[in-house]
């Protein structure tokens, strides 16, 4: 398989964006294309080709990229008159970056099966910083051959790329990652509301793990932000973990049973953004664990 040059970016938000700016400084041929076109318009200084359509961003590519918000608006993308898999090229690669469970992954790639395209199941570890900077954690899964076309791709907006055989295999390690992400960030807001319920500092908490075993980089930066009650510039919006909390819930799920701790994050997200915080960032389900107004 040749080495991909000319790749189409679909979705060009927190994620999407700086995934499509670094591939065109890398030297890539890069088309993007976004719902609300005005959002990807201040690609066009990076290089970066804006489309009207779906398709008429992925027309031509090598590979095209989808950076969504669900499985659901990856089908409405690709599928029908003006959606992607219609432009793309026979064989070309369809690289699926978005976070869309077991589940939503199985339907994709039987749509790129019938569209006549070589799917690769690449989630991403790292939120918006890491993918400005070109640093993320690319996990992919798919046909050798794909994949080695596509290493200078990872190469430039990733710091890592970890690679399985099997479509399917990327998400469930990113599945497992979330749990972690998940379960450290409501972990630190339960720990931060303990500490103003009993009086202590909350500072002082992060005081006393800082530089030790217990420490962690992300306890301290979305502990900060919890202390501070700063969440309006989102690295990772709480709905988009919302949805990330039920994909790992069903997927740990089985036999009628939901494990405990997945399901008090979820639930914990679930009355953040029923508070009106799904679009902030998902350190305020903070508010969901210290507020007054949600059953404990
Ligand atoms: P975001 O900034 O909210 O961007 C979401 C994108 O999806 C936007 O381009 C949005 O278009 C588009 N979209 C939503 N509904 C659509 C629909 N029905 N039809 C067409 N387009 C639609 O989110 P993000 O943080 O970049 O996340 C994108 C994906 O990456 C998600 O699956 C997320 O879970 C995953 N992810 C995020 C992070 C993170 O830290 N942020 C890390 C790893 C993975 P508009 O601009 O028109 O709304």
């Amino acid at each position: 398989m040749a080495e991909v040059k000319t790749v189409a970016v679909l979705g060009t938000g927190i994620m999407g964006g700086p995934i499509a700016r670094n591939l065109s400084a890398a030297g890539f041929d890069t088309k993007a294309w976004n719902r609300t076109r005005e959002k990807a318009e201040p690609l066009g200084r990076d290089g970066v080709e804006v489309a009207d359509t779906p398709a008429g961003a992925a027309g031509g590519a090598d590979a095209v990229i989808t950076m969504l918000a669900s499985a659901d608006a990856i089908g409405d993308v690709m599928r029908g008159e003006g959606g992607a898999l219609g432009a793309m090229r026979e064989g070309s690669i369809w690289l699926q970056m978005s976070t869309i469970g077991i589940a939503g992954t199985g339907e994709m790639e039987a749509l790129a099966g019938d569209g006549g395209v070589v799917f690769v199941d690449s989630p991403v570890l790292g939120t918006k910083q890491p993918a400005e900077q070109g640093k993320l954690v690319v996990l992919a899964a798919g046909p050798a051959d794909a994949l080695e076309a596509c290493a200078p791709l990872f190469e430039a907006i990733g710091a890592k790329t970890i690679t399985f055989e099997e479509p399917g295999q990327a998400t469930r390690l990113k599945l497992v990652l979330n749990n972690w992400v998940l379960s450290v960030t409501v972990g630190t807001a339960e720990t931060i509301a303990l500490a103003e319920r009993l009086g202590v500092d909350p500072k002082q908490f992060l005081a006393a793990i800082e530089g030790g075993n217990l420490d962690s980089a992300y306890a301290q930066m979305k502990g900060g932000m919890m202390i501070d009650r700063s969440f309006d510039d989102a690295s990772f919006p709480l709905r988009l973990a919302l949805k990330d909390a039920k994909l790992v819930l069903d997927a740990a799920s089985g036999n009628g049973e939901r494990p405990a701790l997945p399901s008090a994050i979820e639930k914990r997200l679930s009355q953040a953004d029923d508070l009106g915080h799904g679009d902030e960032d998902m350190a305020a389900v903070y508010w969901a664990a210290g507020g007054e107004s949600v059953d404990r």
